[in-house]
């Protein structure tokens, strides 16, 4: 039994209490590999700290769009330092969030462009977050990050970059069975998050997916899944995600833990 948790944000302060019991309490729920994320440069920073004190854990650096007022003329040379840590497995999270709009989309838009570059020039998988405007199911952001990854994509192959091949996952993924469609066909995975244990619109959505192409994550302190919800979330938790999953696919939980954490070593290359 082996589980991976591919999105924790394990630096949060909600963790500073008690953030050795979170991490005893994953070993014992069978999780073998957490991924923390980096939304700014200190929190990329603070995640690789964290990735060098226990074996289990690994970093992404980058900059989450919400946080783009952190990107200036410095900071892809910042994040490419990061990147040549041994615990730093991805570029993330990156992406486009119209829901919080906290910088204009086009801004929103050349940051996430040149950290992808950064990403096919390192070897680097990317995270993405991507949220719409009201939380609509389908629309601007959605089309706007696939022309993007398509862009991207198109260019890496161009360049045989092996990256093309496993070009990153669509974190908490929540956009329409098209949007899904279309990253599967980028050779992107899509990551799952507590919301598949109440909602209905994302349990049909991924029960017609194959196990092949997901990831399953925690996106903790957010996110928990039933029957956790309104507590903290944390990695141990990533267990209800997959047995809710086995349950739509109508596999063993055996199986999805397998499928999921074979995806996981598959694109972030950790053994
Ligand atoms: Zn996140």
């Amino acid at each position: 039994m082996t589980l991976t948790d591919t999105h924790c944000h394990l630096d949060s302060s909600e963790f500073d209490a008690d953030r050795a019991g979170v991490l005893l309490r994953a070993e014992q729920a069978g999780i073998t590999r957490i991924l923390i994320p980096g939304v700014t440069r200190s929190s990329s920073l603070a995640a690789i700290r964290l990735a060098e004190s226990h074996k289990m854990l690994f970093a992404a650096a980058g900059i989450h769009p919400t946080e783009a007022a952190d990107f200036d003329g410095s900071t892809l040379g910042d994040l490419r330092k990061m990147a040549q840590h041994p615990k730093v497995k991805a570029i993330g999270e990156i992406g486009l969030d119209y829901y919080w709009d906290s910088a204009p989309h086009g801004f929103q838009q050349k940051v996430l462009k040149e950290q992808l570059e950064l990403a096919g020039e390192l070897g680097l998988p990317v995270v993405i977050h991507f949220r719409e405007k009201g939380d609509a199911p389908d629309g601007e952001c959605a089309q706007d990050l696939l022309k993007i990854l398509q862009d991207w994509t198109e260019r890496l192959r161009g360049e045989n970059n092996p990256l093309a091949e496993r070009p990153g996952v669509l974190h908490s993924f929540s956009g329409s069975a098209e949007t899904a469609g279309r990253a599967v066909g980028l050779h992107f995975y899509l990551g799952v998050t507590g919301p598949v244990t109440h909602q209905k619109t994302r349990q049909e959505l991924f029960a017609a997916l194959p196990c092949e192409r997901l990831l399953i994550e925690t996106d903790a302190p957010y996110m928990s899944p039933v029957p956790q919800r309104g507590k903290r979330n944390e990695p141990a938790f990533v267990r209800h995600i997959a047995d809710k999953i086995a349950l739509l696919l109508s596999c063993s939980v055996e199986e999805v833990e397998a499928a999921t954490t074979t995806n996981a070593a598959r694109l972030f290359s950790w053994e």
